[in-house]
């Protein structure tokens, strides 16, 4: 018999966020920094000597982020070494990828797994047409969690795939994963500007507010925001912008399931708005 469970039901009682909490004190809930959008050295738009996976774990850690999504155009290949540059620490490293829909929207989909990451780039590497031009675009590294340079990837990651907004946001649930639409305040690539509105039926997990603009505003500029978690994340390109915007989020620790959770305002998880920006 597994002994937490012992006495756990007798024990257990109402907290103040609604979480049954056990008399030891054992389950209860936290605040945790959270900054679930940092882009990688393969990310072409990146400088290629910056965002190593150690370099990027350094740097959230003295940062104080408890968790970090690492979310690049169109593939997941560097997710698994900076989860790994971070074993050790208390830094979770949740693996991503920041997906480029036909209509050029921005969806981030956040993996329990990095195996279920990795499916989802293979989905996307099948309907991304085209090859980078270095020259023009920048490299796409590919490293280990030595910061060693594996490969350098050749396809063309700035650029868009042919899978509709709504297909990408099944994708990522087909796979377990939770869609969050990127910086949707933004012009370029953001879900309001590309589409004007949230399709009916797309059931995104929560949406991405950049930097530049307040929970508040960006509920009053766009209300059919209202109804959804909101969340705020760095979109970090340097090692400077790692953590310059992250979202506080209430929950028992660290992890997917966890998240999960908070996003869906579940069990006493949440964001905390009024404190994330
Ligand atoms: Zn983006
Ligand atoms: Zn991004």
């Amino acid at each position: 018999m597994d002994p937490s469970k012992i006495g756990y039901s007798e024990a257990r009682k109402e907290t103040k966020t609604g979480l049954k909490s056990g008399k030891d004190g054992a389950v209860g809930v936290r605040i945790f920094r959270l900054d679930l959008h940092v882009h990688t050295v393969l990310s072409p738009c990146t400088d290629i000597a910056e965002m190593t996976p150690r370099a990027i774990v350094r740097t959230a850690l003295e940062k104080k982020l408890d968790m970090i999504g690492i979310c690049d155009h169109n593939s997941g290949r560097n997710t698994a070494a900076t989860r790994r540059a971070a074993a050790g620490t208390h830094l979770t490293v949740i693996p991503g990828i920041e997906v480029t829909s036909a209509e050029e929207v921005h969806i981030l989909g956040l993996f329990p797994s990095d195996g279920a990451a990795a499916a989802m780039q293979e989905e996307v590497y099948a309907r991304l047409p085209g090859q980078n031009r270095e020259e023009v675009f920048g490299y796409q590294v590919v490293v280990d969690e030595f910061d060693q340079v594996d490969d350098l990837d050749q396809r063309l990651l700035i650029g868009a795939t042919t899978l509709s907004t709504e297909r990408v946001v099944e994708l990522i649930h087909k796979l377990g994963g939770l869609a969050i639409a990127s910086h949707v305040d933004r012009v370029g690539f953001g879900l309001f500007s590309q589409l004007g509105f949230i399709p009916p039926g797309m059931l995104l997990d929560a949406l991405e507010v950049s930097r530049r603009t307040d929970f508040q505003t960006a509920r009053k500029k766009f209300p059919q925001a209202r109804d959804y978690t909101l969340i705020t994340s760095s979109d970090a390109h340097t090692l400077d912008e790692v953590g310059v915007a992250a979202t506080k989020a209430q929950m028992t620790e660290p992890s997917f399931d966890e998240l999960k959770k908070a996003l869906a305002r579940e069990d006493g998880r949440c964001v905390l708005e009024e404190e994330s920006l």
